[in-house]
């Protein structure tokens, strides 16, 4: 439903209170699609005011449960530092797979160090806080 404030145009009939909005005083409206037909509500500011409040004394403030986004990993400065070169290193050793792989079979044995490598890579990330989900095979 969309709702606005808005002055009333011509006498409604308020859903609040079941009497009449006069014309020229404000009038809460609120439109509602259903496919192609329109519904169209009618309150007086203070009913609708009323009932959304009604609302919300029947569902408490919930504080939300952590932020968007990934979850914090809570180490220090350093740490991400180290994990960050971890990073680094392992995208130049994916990177150099990816053209290496262009030209093979003759670059083979030095894709397979390069593996070995990467491999090398997870283990000391095991050491600072955990190897990514993503590195996993
Ligand atoms: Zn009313």
């Amino acid at each position: 439903m969309h709702i606005r404030l808005r002055w009333c145009r011509r006498t409604a009939i308020c859903r609040g209170c079941q009497k009449p909005i006069a014309a020229g005083t404000p009038e809460v409206f609120g439109v509602l699609w259903r496919r192609k037909y329109r519904t169209r509500y009618y309150w007086h500011p203070q009913c609708w005011f009323e009932e959304e409040m009604a609302y919300l004394q029947l569902h408490p403030y919930e504080k939300p449960v952590g932020s968007a986004g990934r979850p914090k990993l809570n180490i220090t400065a350093e740490r991400m530092r180290q994990r960050n070169l971890l990073r680094y290193r392992r995208g130049r050793a994916l990177q150099r797979i990816r053209d290496l792989g262009k030209r093979l079979p003759a670059t083979l044995p030095v894709i397979e160090r390069l593996h070995l490598k990467i491999e090398e890579i997870a283990v000391e990330m095991e050491k600072v806080g955990g190897v990514p989900k993503g590195w996993r095979l």
